[in-house]
């Protein structure tokens, strides 16, 4: 008996190691996030770090002169120093003059950081696209990768929002009020250290109310972020044109309604629930303030009663007890919008850090020539468990035209994406020209194919460069040119044609290809690549008849001199190839002519039969 893919390892191991093996790299703690901050701007951009520097120490100098000219002001006027007017009006104004220079360089460095650090996430986005464009295949075919790289995107698009410029602003902030909180403790503790303690103490109770009623709102903007989604799309419906139609003719108007009227209640309540959860924490807070600044000054106000400090003093202390709450929150707070920041990093880590599948630590070379195909005992499962190829085996000599056919879902994209690499089999050996395909270097066996596909791929780019699928610099115009003519295309040649971009989108006097012309144009595409293998997968697929059957002629004469993979639903496609094998259950079903086929009367014929009856119909009716 044949071994069946799934029986060794268990299926439970086998879904287990695909998971893993396409599942996201590991998560990193706080530090290590901002240690990487830290180190892609000290290597990218130190000049940010130095205005970092300057603006925290100037954000903890500026408010400390603050609290100290009144001081200075009322010990002179109240002639507590022994200086004459002269030296009075040249302290008063050299303390003036260093707080300006403070204001300034923390003003300067500011702006100056906004520029850079907006640089450092724009370098990042740049990491993130490039990753996308060269990360393997399944990550990019999963929703999971798909919604992966999505995430890492937007944290990085969100300017002032994005996480490397929260990360910035938040370290910034958290250094700064740090430095202040123990420079205003060294103040206040030489009034009294049980004052300290004292605001201390209550700063910590404040902090602890604020992060209960944040961790509720953070809990709660979930559902609503989700409630939000189900309206968006509700919303939306109303304004789908297609949607439009059905909606008038059905009568979905009211019912449309009563569910977006729901889907409002649900979401007003949830802000509800939050706005009154932020008024409690917001009335705690205002009261725990009242309580510890009250309390601290009524002991500055007892201290001064009692004439044991002196005017100047009672302002210094008296600004140093306001700030001090302020520098307590502003830790506490954006240590919180740190961690969120840490979090989105993460997606962008992971997303960065996920690794391909290596090159084989021994290549061979690849084939020489037109090479031949065979896949030898295939199987594959996209999840670990169910196998859309059991056992593969089939084989084209070189220079063969060999048609897949199949009804959807049969695997016969699959096997395309297997054969050129896009992903690997569970088990078995795709052998190219004799060469196990697995031995090959990524690039060498990507550049034995010219595949052109079902779904139409049009660059933003010039029409040269959509053929030749590199910049400009690197094309050849005149075989670009030559490639477009033979696949019917010439008339598109001239007139700086080559140079207009093929989208409307990013060009006015772009390209406005019909759906024959792009298949035209994948064609040219694929002749400027002149692989020695050509995958042909469903391409005529969205071609009205006429338009399919000249594509056939093109294909016919493309693939000459070329081992080609022809993969097509509709039958009487396959007659130009030299074989056909039909696939079902993920094996070969049947293999011939497509004549011996039809007289062999198996699934073939009857489908056969099925399209022509179909095709037949559809043609007297028209
Ligand atoms: P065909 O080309 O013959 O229509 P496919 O090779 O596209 O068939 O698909 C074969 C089977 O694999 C189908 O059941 C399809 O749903 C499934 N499949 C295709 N692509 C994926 C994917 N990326 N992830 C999971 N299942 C997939």
């Amino acid at each position: 008996m044949q071994e069946n893919c799934t029986s060794n390892p268990s299926p439970k191991e086998r879904r287990k190691a695909k998971r893993a093996s396409q599942s996201r790299a590991g998560t990193h703690g706080i530090w290590d996030n901002i240690g990487y901050l830290l180190r892609n701007i000290a290597r990218r951009y130190p000049a940010l770090l130095c205005m970092m520097v300057v603006e925290i120490a100037a954000g903890v100098a500026a408010p400390a002169f603050g609290i100290y000219l009144p001081k200075l002001a009322a010990d002179l006027a109240l002639g507590q120093t022994a200086l004459a007017p002269a030296q009075t009006a040249l302290l008063l104004g050299g303390v003036a003059f260093i707080m300006a220079v403070v204001y300034g360089a923390r003003d300067i460095a500011g702006r100056g950081k906004y520029m850079h650090y907006n640089f450092v996430r724009q370098d990042l986005a740049h990491e993130v696209y490039y990753k996308s464009l060269e990360c393997d295949f399944p990550v990019v075919e999963r929703a999971e990768g798909q919604a992966w790289f999505a995430r890492a995107q937007m944290t990085l698009l969100n300017g002032d929002w994005s996480c490397t410029s929260r990360m910035v602003v938040a370290l910034m902030t958290i250094a700064t009020s740090t430095l202040s909180f123990l420079l205003y403790s060294g103040i206040l503790a030489t009034l009294n250290p049980l004052i300290v303690v004292l605001l201390l103490g209550l700063s910590a109770l404040n902090s602890l109310a604020l992060r209960y009623a944040r961790r509720y709102s953070l809990a709660r903007r979930e559902e609503a972020a989700v409630l939000e989604n189900r309206l968006g799309y509700v919303e939306e419906e109303a304004r789908d044109v297609r949607a439009g139609k059905d909606i008038r003719l059905y009568g979905m108007a009211g019912w449309f309604t009563a569910l977006r009227e729901r889907l409002m209640d649900d979401y007003s309540q949830v802000r509800r629930d939050i706005a009154a959860r932020d008024f409690r924490a917001a009335l705690v807070d205002a009261l725990l303030l009242l309580l510890r600044d009250g309390a601290a000054y009524a002991y500055l106000i007892y201290q001064a009663t009692q004439g044991r400090i002196g005017a100047g003093d009672f302002v210094l202390y008296a600004g140093a007890i306001a700030g001090f709450g302020g520098f307590i929150s502003g830790i506490v707070g954006q240590f919180g919008l740190l961690q969120d920041a840490s979090e989105r990093m993460n997606d962008v880590r992971s997303f960065l850090e996920q690794s391909n599948a290596p090159d084989p630590a021994d290549p061979l070379p690849p084939p020489q020539g037109m090479p031949s195909i065979e896949f030898r005992d295939v199987c594959f499962s996209y999840d670990g468990e169910h196998n859309v190829l059991d056992h593969l085996s089939f084989s084209l000599v070189p220079g063969e035209r060999l048609a897949l056919v199949g009804v959807n879902g049969a695997g016969k994209t699959t096997i395309v994406k297997l054969l050129c690499g896009l992903y690997a089999p569970d088990s078995g050996t795709i052998l190219l020209g004799g060469v196990d395909a697995a031995r090959l270097r990524r690039a060498d066996r990507f550049a034995l194919f010219s595949p052109v596909f079902q779904d139409v791929a049009l660059f933003p780019f010039s029409l040269a460069e959509n053929v030749s699928l590199r910049p400009m610099w690197e094309t050849d115009l005149a075989r670009a040119a030559n490639c477009l003519t033979r696949a019917g295309l010439g008339a598109c040649t001239g007139d700086g044609g080559l140079a207009r971009p093929v989208s409307r989108e990013i060009s006015d006097d772009g390209w406005n290809f019909s759906g024959g012309e792009q298949q035209k144009l994948l064609l040219a595409r694929a002749l400027y690549k002149d692989a020695p293998i050509m995958v042909l997968d469903e391409p005529t697929s969205a071609l009205d008849p006429i338009a399919e059957s000249q594509t056939y002629e093109q294909f016919d004469l493309l693939a000459r001199g070329k081992t080609a993979l022809y993969i097509s639903h509709r039958l009487a496609s396959t007659r130009f190839c030299d074989r056909v094998l039909l696939i079902s259950g993920g094996r070969v079903q049947e293999e011939g002519t497509h004549e011996s086929l039809l007289r062999a009367g198996g699934e073939y014929a009857h489908m056969f039969q099925v399209q022509s009856q179909y095709y037949q119909k559809g043609a007297e009716e028209a």
